[in-house]
């Protein structure tokens, strides 16, 4: 079905970036899962691209298309095409850290972050998921006390994307404990501070390009310019920026669902058994037909949902209902897909199969899908 959300500029932006992916990481997709984590040369050259501004200012050294975020759905649409794990390190980045950077902080703090964040040379990542606190995020532990000038964290975070290289970590600790939710303050913690630590690269069951990773703050001084946003509204701040982050984890789980499936239709046409292609029994031609029906369902949703967000009308429960929903439909065709692959489906060496052990996560991270529907059951009345 052909989408009406993008035009020709879109259009042509996806040209560039699939070069860039083609030239940039799919030679090297293979080292990169070898070696736990993405080298450094590949984001200087999402950087020089312009990829990793797409949601900061021009003035601040980025690529100005931050009242499109069309752009930025390209992007994450181009990355997941080749892996979801590509697509989370460099989105973690490019689309859910940007908007703290951009909106939450002070000309000096954009002045000293942003350039360096938009060429790649200093590496992002987001830390709220402590080890006793992840879909409980109020609940967190990681303690921050004034002292001086300075404020002192101490604590952990776990599973933390782009942990173990980032240079600059954004980090939810608790400011006053007597509050809960209301007592969270958002802090930008930077490689080098004495007192941060970070443990090895989890062990992951997919998405082994993504470097995954443990936080340890132990008497860790943050100096009180890297406070972002208010002190004790982290948790609004945060609240306030994850229907975007959620929107764009839709993004990426329809289009890595819909490539991987084109890809198996291909295999389903080739493959033969019984004297036949595969994919011409009924049942399995059914089974396709049933398969892309509903990724392009998903997918006008989705689009729909963009088009809400680029004209500030996204709200919160749509974006809930396009997560979960688009990770449900993802993982239902993968599974498919490394049936019809039979054996060779559970080889690594074949796409769909690290595709499959990829897309398990997108039903956990970033508000689990039990969440997901928690907001849209309460939203109505329940
Ligand atoms: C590969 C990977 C990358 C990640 N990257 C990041 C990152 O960059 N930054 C970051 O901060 N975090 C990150 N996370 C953490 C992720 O967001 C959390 O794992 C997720 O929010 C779930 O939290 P939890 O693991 O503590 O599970 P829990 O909160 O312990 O949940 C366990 C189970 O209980 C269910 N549950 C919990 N509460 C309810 C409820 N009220 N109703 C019904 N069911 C419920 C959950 O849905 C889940 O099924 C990442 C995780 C992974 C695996």
């Amino acid at each position: 079905m052909r989408r009406t959300l993008f035009h020709d500029d879109h259009d042509d932006f996806r040209v560039a970036v699939r070069k860039f992916v083609d030239r940039e990481l799919r030679p090297q997709q293979e080292r990169f899962i070898q070696q736990r984590s993405i080298d450094r040369s590949a984001w200087l050259a999402a950087g020089k691209q312009g990829l990793l501004g797409l949601l900061v200012p021009e003035k601040h050294g980025g690529s100005g298309a931050e009242d499109d975020y069309r752009f930025s759905a390209v992007w994450s649409e181009e990355l997941a095409r080749l892996s979801v794990a590509f697509a989370s390190s460099f989105t973690i980045h490019s689309e859910v850290v940007a908007p703290y950077l951009v909106e939450l902080t002070t000309p000096e703090q954009r002045e000293r972050w942003l350039p360096r964040f938009c060429a790649g040379e200093l590496v992002a990542a987001i830390g709220m998921t402590e080890p006793s606190a992840g879909s409980d995020l109020a609940g967190l532990r990681t303690t921050a006390v004034r002292n001086g000038s300075d404020w002192v964290l101490d604590g952990s975070k776990t599973f933390i994307t782009n942990g173990f290289g980032a240079d600059l970590v954004v980090v939810a600790a608790r400011t006053s404990p007597e509050k809960r939710a209301r007592g969270i303050t958002l802090f930008v913690v930077e490689a080098g501070m004495p007192g941060f630590e970070r443990g090895r690269k989890l062990d992951k069951v997919g998405q082994h390009e993504a470097d995954t990773a443990e936080l340890f703050f132990d008497g860790m001084r943050v100096p009180a310019e890297n406070v972002i946003g208010e002190v004790d509204r982290g948790f609004v701040h945060m609240m306030e920026r994850l229907p975007q982050e959620r929107i764009g984890a839709a993004v990426t789980n329809i289009a890595h669902a819909a490539q991987i499936l084109s890809e198996t239709i291909e295999y389903a046409k080739e493959r033969r058994a019984f004297g036949q292609a595969i994919g011409s029994f009924q049942y399995n031609k059914f089974r396709l037909a049933e398969l892309v029906t509903s990724v392009e369902v998903t997918q006008a949703f989705v689009d729909r949902c963009v088009a809400a967000h680029v004209g500030g009308e996204l709200t919160a429960v749509d974006a809930a209902k396009a997560k979960w929903w688009s990770a449900q439909v993802q993982n239902e065709v993968l599974d498919a897909c490394v049936q019809l692959h039979g054996g060779y489906g559970y080889m690594n060496e074949y796409r769909v199969a690290r595709a499959w052990q990829d897309a398990r996560v997108t039903k956990i991270w970033a508000g689990s899908n039990e969440i997901m529907k928690e907001l849209i059951g309460r939203d109505l009345g329940l």
